[in-house]
């Protein structure tokens, strides 16, 4: 392979996917505003006009910032590697630090972590200072927004720096078969993630409660030992501390593992409706969906890690991206420039996949709690997160992770 094959291949998946892209995104902005002025039918007694209109508007909004936040991280892709900008930060670090060295790589990152934070940092701004607060949905102060930072970069410093050092040292140190090696410890750290994360980092951020409620908690009680789920894996999170959205969800696995409402889901659903979230979520439980992830994670990633090995190897995969340097370092970060426009064709695969989660998830809440309830609390969800209901259904077969609205409670009342 030459380094121009090299140019030619990335530049034409990053210029097809992001393509794509911005064409899915306008088809969803076309779709939204054409069916802005009339409630869809099956939603006509739960949702109002008013509302409809907001979701139409917040999804327009947000489409627009997503558009600018496409064509924003391209620029910032190609100064990275055919600007010379990867380049220019690795001469820059080296002037510091010994190049042939592994703090030189550490160093690295750290450039590269703290100039793409700042690259992006108008965007999240305005993403949620000034768009989410229009539509009301903001409750983030500056002075959260500023600790939250700060407690972020020192569990990325804490966390990050050894984790890096110890992939840097194996790629150096283990031969034709380093993939092999980082691949493992990769693994081994995102299993150790899934029960650190919610037990010791998720509660640095928000406060997580058993829930208050006596007699829901009865129930709730109930329904767990039915499921065979622990009781003392629910808890309630002060989501409204952020923002405004309602969510609920499972997360971890073994001892970790938990289901977390969010308070501001409490506050608008009824107890048949908190029972029938609570079941769905037990769906994702019983049907094992979070250790299939891990598994095709592990599966994806090996191959990943395969093409990796061989890329690094490869003169024109450097010279190709615009850096004339070597080091384990740039190996990585290059690499991860790769991935995005490259795994982009599996959106669709991983999507569909989601929501054939989600369609069992839902089957599962049928048989141990009532359709109806569901239904009332998803068309609750719907509104208050002002999600669409009429999405484009090209978009929604790319993107979504949950089945549209109209088909899944379509669903949920044929189940019931
Ligand atoms: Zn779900």
């Amino acid at each position: 392979m030459t380094h121009l094959t090299m140019t030619a291949l990335f530049l034409s998946a990053l210029l097809l996917s992001s393509g794509i892209r911005l064409w899915l995104s306008l088809r969803q902005a076309a779709h939204v505003r054409g069916h802005r002025d009339a409630v869809p039918v099956e939603f006509a007694g739960g949702i109002d006009l008013a509302s409809h209109q907001k979701a139409a508007d917040y999804t327009l909004a947000k489409g627009r910032h997503g558009r600018f936040d496409l064509a924003w991280g391209l620029v910032w892709v190609l100064l990275l590697t055919l600007g010379g900008g990867l380049q220019l930060m690795h001469d820059t670090v080296s002037t510091v630090f010994d190049p042939t060295g592994l703090w030189h790589g550490i160093a690295l990152f750290g450039l590269l972590s703290v100039s793409g934070f700042l690259w992006e940092l108008p965007g999240s701004l305005y993403y949620t200072f000034s768009l989410e607060a229009r539509f009301g949905f903001n409750k983030t102060t500056a002075a959260l927004f500023l600790s939250d930072l700060a407690k972020s970069t020192l569990i990325s410093v804490l966390i990050g720096a050894p984790l890096l050092w110890c992939v840097l040292w194996l790629m150096r140190s283990m031969g034709a078969h380093w993939w092999i090696w980082t691949w493992g410890v990769l693994i081994a750290f995102n299993l150790a993630a899934m029960v650190i994360y919610p037990v010791f980092i998720a509660p640095l951020f928000n406060k997580f409660e058993p829930l208050k409620d006596e007699a829901l908690a009865a129930r709730v009680t109930q329904l767990l030992s039915r499921c065979g789920f622990r009781a003392k894996g629910l808890f309630v999170m002060d989501g409204s501390r952020r923002s405004g959205h309602g969510n609920a969800y499972f997360t971890g696995f073994g001892a970790a593992k938990r289901i977390v409402f969010y308070d501001t889901l409490l506050e608008t659903l009824n107890p048949d409706e908190v029972e029938a979230v609570l079941a769905h979520e037990l769906g994702h439980f019983k049907h094992r969906h979070i250790v299939q992830r891990v598994a095709v994670f592990a599966l994806l990633s090996f191959i990943l890690f395969a093409l990796l090995g061989w890329l690094g190897q490869q003169d024109a995969f450097f010279n190709g991206l615009g850096v004339s340097s070597r080091s384990e370092a740039l190996t990585l970060i290059l690499f991860s420039l790769l991935l995005a426009p490259f795994t982009f064709p599996l959106t669709p695969l991983m999507s569909y996949w989601s929501r054939k989660h989600e369609f069992e998830a839902d089957a599962y809440a049928v048989a141990h709690a009532r359709a109806d309830d569901l239904v009332s609390a998803l068309v609750k969800l719907y509104r208050d997160n002002a999600s669409t209901l009429t999405p484009d259904p090209l978009h929604s077969l790319f993107y979504d992770s949950h089945p549209p609205a109209a088909i899944r409670i379509a669903h949920l009342k044929a189940a019931a």
